[in-house]
């Protein structure tokens, strides 16, 4: 049996305290265990791929606007095998480097398998079993597979395979109306793909705030077909006819059926591809926790206490696989907080008061800390107020000739402290940082916002004018209401 002073199953963000372990200890011993690519889901297949694919989708989308302003550009090809092949060798070097860093490390056992634990301490990796008294489970997530009728039987696409993509799909149907759902589906209707997405909340986009998702529903809407309220009975792939030349055209489309949980009604949708993308979920199972004397929660997540250690001492989880907040930089910063209460012996709580999230969509969602439900439940509607601009009520937004986008904040009404904020339109997930920002000060105040000088005319000021004129809920809810009878009229 192998001794190592750290196990660290998964190569994501764990990684972050291993290499500070190691500056600080050039002696240490630590077995790194994933039994996939190095790098973690961020790199290996979450945001860094799926990233350099939206870019190009973005560039897409602002040169077919560019004629609003008066620029007459055309777009003379779009070539989605350079895109896909481009996003593969960026990911690729940078697996190979890691790959390496972990192979050639004097104080890292790398093994490329799957973990589990066979009594407290002890871990099987392949054939070998290892044992250590510091464990970090840092297992992330995986796609949820749904029991639908028939997917079983063909072939469809995950956020995983969709990146081994070497031809554009002429249509792609996604099931699912969640962040990775409205990526893919921007970034395949910008290539060329004829997307459908078929959610199965009534709101498109759940985790935003309504009119954000109303708004991002209509604009995403002008190049996918968006449905929401379906819940998806059976797949099945057609066979195609016979004699056709093109081999993927035997096959045939893929038919999904899908029923209206409102009306009952049935839908028929039918595709080249289908991209399930319903979720993630936890992985945890294949570690045979129970053998560990790790607990997970009831939906399979690792149960962690406040300074992310497990049911089981100095055995520590971090990212995806506690389930709190499936982000990288949530990840990023756990791996901060078990450092700390880990390996420094601090007792440095979590704090998940302020959590960003962003949407890389054409227009770009941010939101950070409270939804206005949740502040009005906590607070009351009299205890919240709330801040709003349209990015085109700016210059900046004028220039760029923006329309309907916005800032909303959420605010405490008796001390301006920020609770959350919500930003629709161009950079959101930057020009919010300056919120989230204050929201890691002492007083998380308002004021600094409204008080500080931006610079003008630039896109920052919609922000800042968000927090100059707040209003009561009802106020709000008035306004918005004021301003969709004023669009329906103009459209009339
Ligand atoms: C399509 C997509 C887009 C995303 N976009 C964003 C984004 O824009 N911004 C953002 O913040 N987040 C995004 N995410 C989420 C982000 O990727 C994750 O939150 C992050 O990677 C989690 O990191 P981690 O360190 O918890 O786990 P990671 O280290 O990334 O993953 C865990 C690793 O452990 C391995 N493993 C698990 N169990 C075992 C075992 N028993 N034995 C051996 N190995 C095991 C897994 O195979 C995996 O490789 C995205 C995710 C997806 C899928």
């Amino acid at each position: 049996m192998k001794q190592y002073d750290l196990i660290v199953i998964g190569t994501g963000s764990a990684m972050n305290i291993v290499d500070a372990m190691i500056q600080q200890n050039p002696k240490i011993r630590v077995a790194v265990i994933d039994k996939d690519e190095p790098g973690g889901i961020c790199l290996t297949r979450g945001c860094i791929p799926s990233k350099i694919l939206l870019y190009p989708a973005e560039l897409v989308r602002t040169i077919e606007r560019s004629a609003e302003l008066n620029v007459h550009a055309e777009i003379k090809k779009v070539d989605f095998e350079k895109v896909m092949d481009r996003m593969r060798s960026l990911i690729g070097r940078e697996i190979d480097q890691i790959r390496q860093g972990l192979l050639s490390s004097e104080n890292i056992d790398y093994y490329r398998d799957v973990a589990e634990f066979v009594s407290p301490y002890t871990m099987k990796v392949g054939r070998e079993i290892i044992t250590a008294k510091m464990i970090f489970l840092c297992t992330g997530s995986r796609a949820i597979i749904p029991p639908i009728k028939g997917l079983d039987n063909i072939e469809y696409l995950t956020s995983d395979t969709l990146l081994k993509l070497k031809q554009l799909p002429e249509s792609v149907a996604i099931v699912g109306g969640g962040y990775i759902a409205a990526e893919y589906g921007h970034f395949l209707s910008s290539m060329g793909s004829n997307v459908t997405i078929i959610g199965r909340n009534p709101q498109f986009l759940p985790d935003e705030e309504p009119e954000i998702s109303e708004l991002a529903m209509e604009e995403l809407g002008k190049h996918m077909c968006i449905f929401t309220n379906l819940e998806v009975k059976e797949v099945k792939q057609e066979s195609g006819k016979s004699g056709n030349k093109i081999k993927e055209d035997k096959r045939g489309k893929i038919v999904i059926v899908a029923e209206d949980k409102k009306t009952g009604q049935s839908k028929r949708f039918e595709a080249e591809k289908l991209l399930i993308a319903t979720g993630r979920g936890p992985t945890n199972d294949i570690l045979h926790p129970e053998k560990g004397g790790v607990r997970l929660d009831k939906d399979g997540w690792i149960l962690v206490d406040e300074y992310l250690q497990t049911s089981q001492p100095n055995v520590w989880a971090l990212g995806d696989a506690d389930g709190k907040f499936l982000f990288k930089h949530v990840a990023n910063y756990e791996s901060q907080v078990l450092y700390y209460n880990a390996v420094l012996g601090k007792k440095v709580k979590t704090d998940y008061h302020a959590i960003p999230h962003a949407v890389f969509t054409y227009p770009e969602i941010a939101a950070v800390g409270m939804k206005e439900k949740q502040a009005v439940e906590e607070f009351g509607k009299e205890g919240v107020l709330i801040g709003y601009y349209k990015y085109e009520d700016t210059a900046k937004g004028e220039a760029m000739a923006l329309s309907r986008y916005f800032v909303k904040a959420i605010l405490k009404h008796d001390s301006l402290k920020i609770l959350g904020a919500h930003v629709i339109g161009p950079y959101a997930s930057i020009i919010i940082q300056e919120i989230i920002n204050v929201m890691y000060t002492p007083e998380q105040s308002g004021w600094v916002v409204n008080d500080a000088i931006h610079i003008h005319p630039s896109l920052s000021e919609v922000v800042q004018r968000a927090f100059q004129s707040p209003m009561t809920v009802d106020q709000y809810h008035e306004m918005l209401d004021h301003e969709r009878k004023h669009r329906i009229s103009k459209a009339i």
